[in-house]
């Protein structure tokens, strides 16, 4: 036995931790969830508003964005900047806002702290009002940017790209949406998000439950009463309820469920590790502190912190900082003479095993029934899942009306009219609700729900068979004037998403005004660029995240193959996101914008 400063026996923890992943192995892997189809088709469309009826569109536009969130909203900004007005943002919902236009959620709130989540704050001359904040608040901030740079005229809500097509004659895209619409655009940009096409488990008898049933993305509140802004579920006051996962949305909506339901019974298969969240209103006195580029420098300290490097203050001081400060700590409690990535591991190990034994220790401390409070203890590395940080929810399994039904990592057996089978325990319910999350790993195209075809014909599915293939996460070669506003292969900082979308929309925005500037019709990367920009992602090992020892999820491919496509799609930058915002900040100013190839009607090269 190893021994850390709080008595820890490591060998055993890894051997429990091996058994439990081991449990959770299944052959179908990713493929165990399905797409919702048949009764669960509406699922995909917005139950918050009927589609205005407006004509068909056919004009030209100097950009379009396709995505309303906060990519497209920051992208639209960010070209406003550059004095570029002639855009429009395509966006399926029928608001702008994105992934916070959709969830509407009980409890539904960020964990990132919100002075770094909200993007622009100071573009738009506002402050949170508190550490982190719900759902609402964020949604009413993303429409906060659309009003100050005036987006919302330019946008096209409720509607939904159906096809993105290179017209090479033209040297513009054709975007075709369900509404009818053909616009032609000289520049695309697409931010669709990595998690927004909602997936259910493969469970038998699926769509056989009698009762109302939807998935958390698209919260029935007609059925459960009550309203995002935490009025009470008084639907449910009657009503035994079940929720199926225990995922980072569970573990929000379980809160208030466990207030409002007559009954609540929680299917888990995988317990997530749920740390003290400790949120606050914003210190009013530190806000008068904040002058200019505030939060460019809060943006920083997080992002280095986070990320393993040294800062003097820490001014998030949060549970993901945290988690970075600890395991540096070790790395300096054993740093020796000599100091090698061994050490670094090793650290890594130590402290993680020692947050997750406080993680399980709290559970004990909170949860008054011991077999309950067993069975909702993680066995997993903190990273292997996305950390959740709440101060409610381990209390609420100590309401008699809340029941957990643990599947010991196995899942729901099965679902018939009146409810779900349990290891042969049948539980009736009234309402069933899936918090099953996102796909993940399957084709962009599915995801986004269009496909983007690209000169010569060929289309993005098949340019990215093998795993996304980019130059900084943006451009790829036979699909120019083309810019993927995401995090992939960029900074891929998934702490705060928000900070990758900033920097690709300001890059975005940089070099769509550079080719009007020099008077490019087309913007593209070669081949070499990009095939150079890729092989480090798809040689890397995957880190903490993606790893095959790890409990199986949406960060390792459910425990499969983390092949080359797995790397490419999932991976970033090498030196990690601090290195990628210096890097790609130099970039976007430089005069030759390497890897790019700005060219005239003759193919010639301009402007370089
Ligand atoms: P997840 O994919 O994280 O969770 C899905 C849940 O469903 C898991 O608990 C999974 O169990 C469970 N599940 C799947 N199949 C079955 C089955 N057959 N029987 C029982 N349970 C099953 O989705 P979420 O919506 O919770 O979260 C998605 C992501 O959204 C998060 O990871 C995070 O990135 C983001 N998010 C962020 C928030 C924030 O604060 N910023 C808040 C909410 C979400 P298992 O673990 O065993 O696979």
């Amino acid at each position: 036995m190893t021994q850390g400063p709080i008595d820890i026996d490591h060998e055993a923890l890894r051997r429990r931790y091996a058994a439990e992943r081991d449990k959770r192995l299944r052959p179908d892997g990713n493929e165990q969830y399905v797409e919702p189809t048949g009764r669960f088709a509406s699922l995909l469309d917005d139950p918050y508003v009927t589609p205005i009826d407006r004509p068909a569109r056919t004009d030209e536009v100097e950009v379009a964005v396709i995505g309303g969130g906060f990519a497209g909203l920051t992208t639209g900004a960010m070209l406003r900047q550059q004095g570029i007005d002639d855009i429009v943002i395509i966006e399926a919902g029928g608001d702008l806002g994105g992934v916070w236009y959709w969830n509407r959620y009980p409890g539904a709130m960020c964990d990132t702290a919100a002075m770094i989540y909200l993007p622009l704050l100071e573009e738009v001359g506002a402050l949170p009002s508190a550490k982190y904040v719900a759902a609402p608040e964020i949604h009413a901030h993303a429409l906060r940017i659309a009003e100050r740079f005036d987006l919302r005229p330019r946008s096209m809500l409720s509607t939904r790209v159906t096809a993105v097509t290179w017209e090479p004659e033209a040297h513009r895209w054709r975007i075709e949406t369900d509404r009818g619409d053909i616009l032609r655009a000289r520049f695309v940009t697409m931010g669709t998000g990595p998690l927004h096409r909602p997936k259910l488990p493969g469970i038998a008898g699926i769509e056989s439950f009698a009762g109302p049933c939807f998935h958390t993305s698209r919260w029935d509140w007609s059925v459960t009463g009550g309203d995002p802004l935490g009025a009470p579920m008084v639907g449910l006051a009657d009503k035994r309820v079940g929720i199926i996962g225990t995922g980072a949305t569970a573990v929000q909506c379980i809160v208030p469920l466990g207030r409002d339901a007559k009954e609540l019974f929680v299917f888990q298969r995988t317990p997530s590790s749920v740390d003290i969240r400790d949120n606050h209103p914003l210190d009013e006195e530190m806000t008068r502190t904040l002058g200019p580029g505030w939060q460019a420098e809060w943006l920083r300290n997080f992002a280095v912190l986070q990320t393993g490097g040294q800062a003097e203050v820490d001014l998030v001081e949060d549970g993901w900082t945290d988690i970075s400060k600890r395991i540096w700590a070790k790395v300096v409690e054993r740093m020796g003479p000599t100091f090698d990535l061994d050490d670094v591991r090793a650290a890594y190990e130590e402290s993680d095993d020692e947050k997750m034994t406080e993680i399980r220790a709290r559970i004990d401390a909170v949860v008054d029934d011991p077999a309950t409070a067993e069975a909702l203890k993680p066995w997993y590395r903190q990273l292997c899942k996305r950390p959740c940080f709440h101060d409610e929810y381990l209390d609420t399994f100590n309401r008699p009306s809340v029941h957990l039904v643990d599947t010991d990592g196995q899942g729901v057996d099965a679902i018939d009219a009146t409810g779900v089978v349990v290891g042969g325990r049948h539980v009736d319910l009234d309402v069933v609700i899936f918090a099953s999350g996102f796909e993940v790993g399957t084709d962009y195209a599915r995801r986004c729900g269009y496909e983007t075809t690209g000169r010569g014909g060929e289309t993005l599915s098949e340019h990215w068979a093998d795993g996304m293939s980019t130059l900084h996460g943006m451009h790829s070669v036979g699909f120019p004037n083309l810019f993927i506003v995401g995090h992939a292969q960029g900074g891929n900082l998934i702490s705060n998403i928000t900070h990758n979308l900033t920097e690709a929309a300001k890059t975005a925005s940089a070099v769509i005004a550079r080719a009007l500037d020099v008077g490019a019709v087309e913007v593209e990367t070669t081949a070499e660029a990009e095939a150079a920009w890729i092989a480090p992602i798809a040689a890397a090992e995957p880190g903490v995240l993606g790893n095959a020892e790890c409990t199986p999820g949406y960060y390792n491919n459910e425990g499969g193959e983390m092949g080359r496509r797995q790397r490419l799609n999932g991976g970033g930058y090498q030196a990690g996101p601090v290195a990628f915002f210096d890097y790609i900040g130099r970039w976007r100013q430089s005069p030759d914008l390497a890897g790019l190839e700005l060219r005239d009607v003759d193919g010639q090269r301009v402007g370089l």
